[in-house]
């Protein structure tokens, strides 16, 4: 593809609830293009955007893909996003790079959960956008009510720019509002509105007018005093409304049918601004100021990396969309995130999963690099000598886990690193070993998108694994003072053993862990094994009295004892150690604890309470509510066991409206009847266990 500037660029952010034909869009889109000369499909898994086999076998979009195209005179990179929640990682990665957002709606469907969800990123970010309502040779297609749900929904701002031709008929073509023509048939046939539409027109255009002249200082006046209003003034306070998010504009078509999508790819070009019209923030990290500059090819060079991806073949793959300057093929580059050099070797543009050398990467305009060493995405690529930051992509956090554990004992060796490299390819998934339940634990954003993962990890590096509901890392305490004694005494023939010890243990504040004190006055047991007492308790602490859960916030004073001469070794001290703490903890009313988190759920306000009736099921404790919008957010402190699938019941309480944010807040005491079925299962775990053991 020849070199664009910045002006003759759009970056398109293609939203959607999953399903609405965002993928089959971008198809038709590439095939009028004439970037490919045969029209996919996603039923068949032939499209250039889902390549991916899990995307083919599960029908949806799981990963960003980036597809240029070139449209008159224009280069245009539509973005391709998942339209499941698990992964608006994907979608956060687009929005960031992108200046301007088409939306696309079902006309049998209509506005759903998803489009609420990926509105609001648009109107989060001041995107500019597009609304599309596809489907419409479905025989339900009902397009003046979904226009009409989307302003009901979305505000006024949402004005039809087209409506269709044979709308409960059969669906052929689309009437231009603003130049009051028809175009018919996949190659847009223009031709005169036909005169059973015509007053329809009419009326339809007469709301557009007055939706253009309304966002529009000058033409206000115009239209309220019947002035007439010509139709370049039209076009281009629409224009300015639009690129201003003043107006949203409604087109319609069929992408199966590739109806409408001609003209639907002309006003990507003119409604949605060019990287040249948005000054881009970075931070100058040698004066440590922020300044705005205007997004120019012979400016300092400024790149952020917007998804990172393993391809079998190449490598490792970076995408980064340039902001300001050029970036050279061949070239050293430094990532400011990292504080690194890297070494680029061949830039490409890409198209789905295939990729064409470029020499170059302009302002304004996106690439590839592979085989970087050091780079992740959200990371800012820029010189050496001008080091720059720009703002990272806003990720969710993980709120969803599950325990990794491998099928055989070859999948044990590569689960590691083939984990770590997964996590590098999604920023909302976090791995971590819990250090008290031994568990690999996988974090991401839903159950989907867990089980994805296991499917790239058998696929990609061949690492057979299993997932299952992670334990909770319950924790012990005491909860009064006690002594216990311990005598550690054998007399068989020969040399005997002998240690013996009396300790004190006394319960701290939460999160203090556990503190050893030497009490011994007198030398009742010799300064040499109080060292080997210690770590006699230091273990014992690592399996508690109730359930043999670590055992935390106790001081353990040691202040009597006694010894033998000849019998008494290190290890018979830390065995009587040992031993005196269980007892003392025995008697010091022992307790479990456990993990309580912070929960902070946002749903629209009628949800309100059933999400607090849940809560009180789930033992939580709704600790403030913020109403904002018409969406609720409830903060809540829960235990960890009971929210550990909360991601499905959201989804089930709200029909999907619903999301979440969970963190871990402190350990509290569980009540005892809950005691009671913890120790019962830990109890019936640890016998199987040692079952498998013998
Ligand atoms: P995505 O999840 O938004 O990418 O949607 P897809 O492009 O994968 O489409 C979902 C389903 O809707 C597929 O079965 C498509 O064949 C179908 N579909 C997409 N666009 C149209 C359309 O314009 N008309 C009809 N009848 N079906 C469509």
């Amino acid at each position: 593809m020849e070199l664009f500037a910045p002006e003759n660029i759009r970056n398109v952010a293609l939203l959607s609830h999953s399903g609405a034909g965002k993928t089959s869009l971008s198809e038709a889109i590439l095939f009028n293009s004439k970037i490919i000369n045969r029209l996919g499909r996603v039923d068949e898994g032939t499209t250039t955007s889902d390549y991916d086999p899990d995307e083919i076998q599960r029908k949806i979009s799981i990963n960003l893909t980036v597809l240029p195209y070139p449209w008159q005179g224009v280069k245009v990179n539509l973005l391709d996003t998942p339209g499941y929640s698990d992964f608006v990682g994907e979608v956060k990665s687009a929005l960031r790079v992108a200046e301007g957002a088409a939306i696309l709606v079902g006309a049998t469907s209509g506005i759903e959960v998803g489009t609420e969800q990926v509105w609001q990123y648009c109107e989060d970010l001041g995107l500019p956008r597009l609304l599309f309502i596809n489907k419409m040779d479905r025989e339900n297609a009902d397009f003046f009510k979904v226009a009409a749900q989307a302003q009901s929904k979305f505000g006024n701002r949402c004005v039809a720019l087209q409506i269709p031709i044979g709308a409960h008929t059969s669906f052929s073509g689309v009437i231009d509002l603003l130049k009051m023509k028809s175009y018919s048939g996949a190659n847009a046939q223009e031709g005169d509105i036909p005169a059973d539409l015509k007053s329809e027109a009419d009326s339809f255009r007469s709301k557009l007018v007055e939706a253009v002249a309304s966002a529009d200082d000058n033409l206000i006046e115009k239209y309220l005093s019947d002035e007439p209003i010509s139709q370049s003034e039209l076009e281009k306070a629409l224009g300015t409304a639009v690129s201003s998010g003043k107006l949203v504009p409604i087109f319609t078509g069929s992408a199966l049918q590739n109806i409408g999508i001609f003209l639907f790819m002309d006003a990507l070009n003119r409604y949605l601004p060019s990287p040249k019209s948005r000054v881009v923030e970075i931070t100058d990290l040698i004066k440590q100021s922020t300044q705005k500059i205007e997004p120019v090819p012979n400016e300092l060079l400024s790149a952020l990396v917007f998804k990172t991806s393993a391809d079998p073949y190449v490598g490792k793959m970076t995408y980064f969309r340039v902001y300001t300057g050029t970036l050279t093929g061949n070239s050293q580059i430094w990532n400011s995130t990292r504080n690194e050099p890297e070494r680029v070797g061949q830039l490409y543009t890409i198209r789905g999963k295939n990729q064409e050398i470029a020499p170059q990467v302009i302002a304004g305009d996106i690439g590839v690099i592979t085989k970087l060493n050091v780079t992740g995405t959200s990371d800012t690529l820029c010189t050496r000598d001008k080091p720059v930051k720009l703002a990272p992509i806003d990720f969710p956090k993980p709120v969803f886990s599950g325990a990794v554990s491998p099928k055989s004992k070859a999948d044990l060796d590569k689960l590691g690193s083939s984990l770590t490299r997964l996590a590098e390819e999604d920023p909302t998934i976090k791995v971590q070993r819990d250090q008290d339940t031994g568990e690999t634990v996988l974090s991401g954003l839903g159950e989907t998108q867990l089980e994805v993962v296991v499917g790239k990890m058998q696929r990609k590096f061949g690492v057979g694994v299993t997932l299952s509901v992670p334990k909770v890392p319950y924790k012990e305490t005491i909860t009064a003072s006690a002594k216990g004694e311990f005598k550690h005494k054998k007399q068989t023939g020969g040399h005997g053993q002998y240690g013996h010890v009396l300790l004190e243990v006394e319960p701290l504040p939460r999160g203090s862990g556990l503190e050893f004190v030497d009490g011994i006055v007198g030398g009742t047991i010799p300064r040499n094994y109080l060292p080997a007492v210690e770590k006699g308790v230091k273990e014992a602490v690592h399996e508690g009295v109730i359930g043999g859960f670590p055992v935390v916030d106790v001081r353990a004073r040691v202040y009597d004892g006694s010894f033998h001469p000849v019998d008494s070794s290190e290890i018979c001290f830390k065995i009587a150690g040992a031993g005196a703490l269980k007892k003392a903890m025995d008697s010091a009313n022992p307790v479990l604890l456990e993990p309580i988190v912070k929960l902070k759920v946002t749903v629209p306000d009628n949800y309100t309470g059933d999400i607090m009736s849940d809560l009180n099921t789930k033992r939580g404790r709704v600790m403030g509510m913020m109403p904002e919008g018409g969406y609720n957010t409830i903060e809540a402190e829960v235990p960890m066991a009971e929210v550990l699938r909360y991601a499905i019941d959201l989804k089930s309480i709200t029909q999907g409206r619903g999301r979440y944010t969970l963190e871990f807040s402190h350990y509290e005491e569980v009540p005892s009847f809950i005691t009671q079925k913890i120790v019962a299962e830990r109890q019936k775990e640890m016998a199987e266990k040692a079952a498998e053991k013998e």
